[in-house]
């Protein structure tokens, strides 16, 4: 006689209801939602890939789920990030993320973290899962959750978008690659633009989201094959799903050479901050940024400064600084002729981003007074006129 196995009593009847398609599923069974259960899984990031990502986690049953995330809903996020709804807005999405997956499975203990994962409680709050899915939308928090899970040991299931294009990928398992492993150090600040610069198709983070949500739960009962040592490509244009095989660098800081034993500051890392005279590029000491409140008070004062916009008419149309004159990058140069090197001159974007470029543009044209407006019309939003629409 077989002792009485205990563990499926772990499971109670309104459980096994709940999950009995996994029930009869060969290779899952009782003994696979047993381990879902027990599972400790932390999100980070709850938009557009931690949404689909935190569904289907939560209504497949894993037990704990954590969830890192210190933004609150914007309409402009509900085009992707299914697990908040309009009537969401403006609420933590750490709480519209708690209604939604509490009314999806009311088995899944949520914790939710309203902050962001910095170097300060990284390492604190990783060490409390078994597995860390990344869906972060900037390269701070990427390395530093790439670091924090190759110095703890937990496996990385990676994904990012970018316009039509995906990846995923499952870093930093006892013998696989890691991030740093692939992208040694981050790119200059600035020269990859983030999604809302560049756009995202909506349902693209959906398909990503769920290759790392399906890893995630295969980590989690230890069945099949994961992507540790590949990396897949997700092509959305042309529906392609390719996988190209990925080695662990011996030289890696992180999980080859472990020199980096520690977090580290990954807003200097990745240049979060930094003027572009750190670049290089300004030879001399005239400021090179302005802030918001800055601007007001100098166009207040009646200084005569020409603001110059360089989104896209799209965005001119939702929200503008008044009296700016909108030049989208791609015409910068054509424009040049018609703007006065005499006059100084603010130059903004939606976030900072592409009119940095632009101001080195025109100072590589001979514009010697040229200011960027820091975090750009967005943080003008937030701190000079909340008229002015954020999207
Ligand atoms: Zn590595």
């Amino acid at each position: 006689m077989h002792p009485p196995v205990a563990h499926e009593n772990d499971l109670s009847t309104a459980e096994l209801l709940r999950y009995s398609r996994h029930l009869s599923l060969p290779q899952f069974g009782i003994e696979g939602q047993r381990r879902l259960k027990q599972a400790r899984v932390l999100l980070v990031g709850a938009g557009g890939l931690g949404s689909p990502a935190a569904l289907y986690l939560a209504a497949a049953g894993v037990g704990h789920l954590g969830l890192v995330d210190f933004d609150r809903v914007d309409v402009s996020n509900l085009q992707r990030q299914v697990l908040h709804g309009t009537s969401d807005v403006g609420r933590r999405k750490t709480d519209s993320a708690r209604d939604r997956l509490h009314d999806i499975n009311p088995h899944v203990q949520l914790e939710a973290y309203d902050e962001s994962l910095t170097s300060a409680n990284a390492m604190e709050i990783v060490a409390e899962y078994d597995v860390v899915v990344d869906g972060t939308d900037n390269f701070q928090t990427r390395y530093l959750t790439n670091d924090a899970c190759v110095i703890l040991g937990k496996p990385n299931v990676y994904g990012s978008v970018f316009r039509f294009e995906g990846q995923a990928s499952v870093f930093a398992t006892a013998d696989g690659p890691c991030y740093r492993c692939l992208f040694r150090e981050p790119p200059p600040p600035g020269l990859v633009p983030n999604c809302a610069e560049g756009g995202v198709l909506g349902v693209l983070p959906g398909l990503v989201g769920m290759v790392q949500a399906t890893e995630a739960v295969k980590l989690a009962c230890g069945i099949g094959e994961t992507l540790a040592g590949r990396l897949l490509l997700v092509d959305a244009l042309r529906m392609s799903f390719r996988t190209i095989g990925l080695r662990r660098d011996p030289a890696c800081p992180a999980c080859g050479t472990r020199e980096i034993r520690e977090l580290m500051d990954y807003d200097e890392l990745c240049g979060v901050g930094r003027g572009v005279a750190d670049a290089g590029e300004a030879g001399d000491d005239a400021p090179l940024e302005i802030t918001p409140r800055e601007l007001h008070a100098r166009l207040e004062r009646g200084d005569a400064l020409e603001l110059i916009d360089v989104r896209e008419p799209y965005e001119y149309a939702i929200a503008r600084v008044p009296g700016a004159r909108l030049v989208p990058l791609g015409t910068l140069e054509r424009a040049l002729p018609s703007l006065d090197p005499a006059h100084e001159m603010v130059v903004l974007c939606h976030h900072g981003v592409r009119s940095a470029a632009a101001a080195e543009c025109l100072r590589a044209a001979g514009f010697r007074r040229v200011l960027n407006l820091a975090g750009g019309i967005d943080r003008w939003s937030a701190e000079v006129d909340p008229a002015v629409a954020r999207y």
